[in-house]
């Protein structure tokens, strides 16, 4: 009697911690608050918009095929035991009241209470007015961006291979990418090792012969990481054929064009743009200082300035660098990050002593397709195999869950015997109207007219399409 009094007395007293996104910084976080918060006195809610946390370095190979998509990505509940996961948005914040604003994807909306907030919601592609680019470019931050490329560049080898018009096997054939930080560069070193594996298949396509450009507006690329390894990495994709070209910016984007800075012209169908990221705008939403970059002001334990019991992290926090700055955007930091707002929270609680950031990094890889990478550990560098190998060995240890890992581990084996898959399956989650139309006119999953609009290159795409006009 008297024990189950005690655990109604600590249930009432339960702290209500509620942390907005999972993914790398947010889920991490809530793991770490789980071993450390003991079950009756802690109530922990996660909120973000998909059930999974999105493995993104090894994005750039979900799209080059040789991982399976789902298998970059660990669903959030099966690494979350007693925390309450929550499909949605946080976007409000009283602070009176200590509450936010949930808006489940129902358009639902609910406030709930909390001691303690962790903001975590991470970056969105930065975006800058050039025109044409909304109507024709293409991200790579999602699921959905990686699918979407991997079958744009598999569509346009079958159509370079079946077409005459020289002019449009240029466009076909050449694929820019805008912006050399880690989701350009390797976005576009898997896909071009992807595309010059698949050329064997497509001879037409091959005499013809590929051109893939990554424009950066900065006098070198992956600002994220130590310069020596950056320039490393330029010299592996210019041993290829790829044109890096630096402090050049893309003026103008059209369906078939792009034109750039240097007053070049590149006649392309496919441009991805990977300019950067920009703190979360839902941060704007949420009444905490920002700084003249969008991110979260905050100390080095990660506490938000001037406001007592919310905390921010990841991407979307202005986290004090032990080797200068703000620490950079990557998953590296957040991961590390977690553990010592996790700490910090339990501290503000009772539990445990705070901590404060000292993270300096000193291992960054960087993968350049199909067992290729650079990399660079201390003072130490490395290329080809050894760093590919390295650095699959890295990530092993960094995707959450067991499942995942056997899983990619399984990907990795089976593809070293067999040459690449090129079947194009942009219909997968695309259905189309279903009407007797469609197969009269010879196709089971293309979009045939009368079919909803496609957006961006999508509709570049299918007005190129013979069949689809
Ligand atoms: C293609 C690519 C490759 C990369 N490669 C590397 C690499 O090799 N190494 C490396 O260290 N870093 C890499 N990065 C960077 C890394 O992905 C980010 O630094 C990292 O994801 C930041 O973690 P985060 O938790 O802050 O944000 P995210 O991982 O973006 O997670 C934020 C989550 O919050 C959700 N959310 C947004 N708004 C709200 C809201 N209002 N309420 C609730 N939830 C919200 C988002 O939808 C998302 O799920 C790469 C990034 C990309 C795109």
């Amino acid at each position: 009697m008297c024990g189950k009094i005690g655990v109604l007395i600590l249930a009432a007293m339960a702290w209500n911690i509620v942390i907005a996104g999972g993914g790398f910084a947010g889920a991490n976080t809530a793991r770490e608050l789980e071993k450390l918060l003991p079950r009756q006195s802690s109530r922990l809610i996660l909120v973000n918009d998909v059930n999974f946390l999105l493995y993104t370095p090894l994005l750039p190979e979900a799209a080059a095929g040789t991982l399976e998509p789902r298998h970059v990505v660990t669903p959030l509940r099966d690494i979350l035991h007693r925390t309450n996961l929550r499909l949605g948005v946080v976007d409000g914040h009283d602070r009176e009241n200590r509450q936010v604003t949930i808006r489940s994807h129902t358009g639902e909306t609910e406030q709930v209470d909390y001691d303690h907030l962790i903001l975590a919601p991470g970056s969105i592609s930065r975006f800058l007015p050039v025109p044409g680019l909304t109507e024709h470019a293409v991200g790579f931050k999602s699921l959905a961006d990686a699918i979407y490329l991997r079958n744009h560049v598999i569509e346009t080898l079958e159509m370079a291979n079946a077409t005459e018009d020289r002019a449009l096997r240029d466009e076909l054939l050449t694929y820019v990418f805008v912006g050399g930080g880690y989701a350009g560069l390797e976005a576009l070193a898997e896909l071009q090792d992807f595309a010059a594996d698949a050329m064997q298949h497509y001879p037409k396509a091959r005499l013809h012969g590929m051109r893939w450009v990554l424009i950066e507006a900065a006098a070198r690329v992956l600002p994220e990481i130590d310069a020596e390894l950056a320039d490393y990495a330029v010299d592996e994709l210019r041993g290829r054929g790829i044109d890096v070209k630096m402090e050049t910016t893309l003026e103008e984007v059209t369906a078939t064009t792009a034109r750039l800075s240097t007053g070049e012209v590149l006649p392309t169908r496919t441009l991805v743009w990977t300019a950067g990221v920009a703190p979360h705008p839902a941060l704007k939403n949420l009444g905490v200082p920002l700084d003249e970059r969008g991110k979260v002001k905050v100390d080095s334990r990660m506490a938000v300035e001037g406001l007592d019991g919310v905390w921010a992290l990841g991407d979307a926090a202005a986290v004090p660098n032990p080797v200068g700055g703000d620490c950079p955007p990557t998953a590296q930091h957040a991961v590390r990050q977690a553990p010592v707002v996790a700490a910090n929270v339990a501290a503000a609680i009772g539990i445990g002593e705070p901590r404060e950031f000292t993270y300096k990094g000193g291992a960054a890889f960087v993968n350049l397709g199909r067992y290729k990478a650079v990399g660079k550990i201390g003072d130490r560098t490395f290329r080809g195999f050894k760093a590919w190998w390295m650095a699959r060995s890295y990530h092993m240890s960094q995707i959450p869950g067991l499942p995942r890992k056997i899983r990619a581990v399984i990907d990795w084996t089976a593809s070293l015997p067999f040459s690449r898959d090129l079947s194009e399956v942009g219909s997968i989650g695309r259905p189309g109207v279903l009407s007797p139309d469609r197969y009269a006119r010879g196709g089971s999953h293309r979009p045939v007219q009368g079919d909803p609009p496609a957006a961006g290159k999508d509709r570049a795409e299918a007005e190129a399409r013979p069949d689809t006009d």
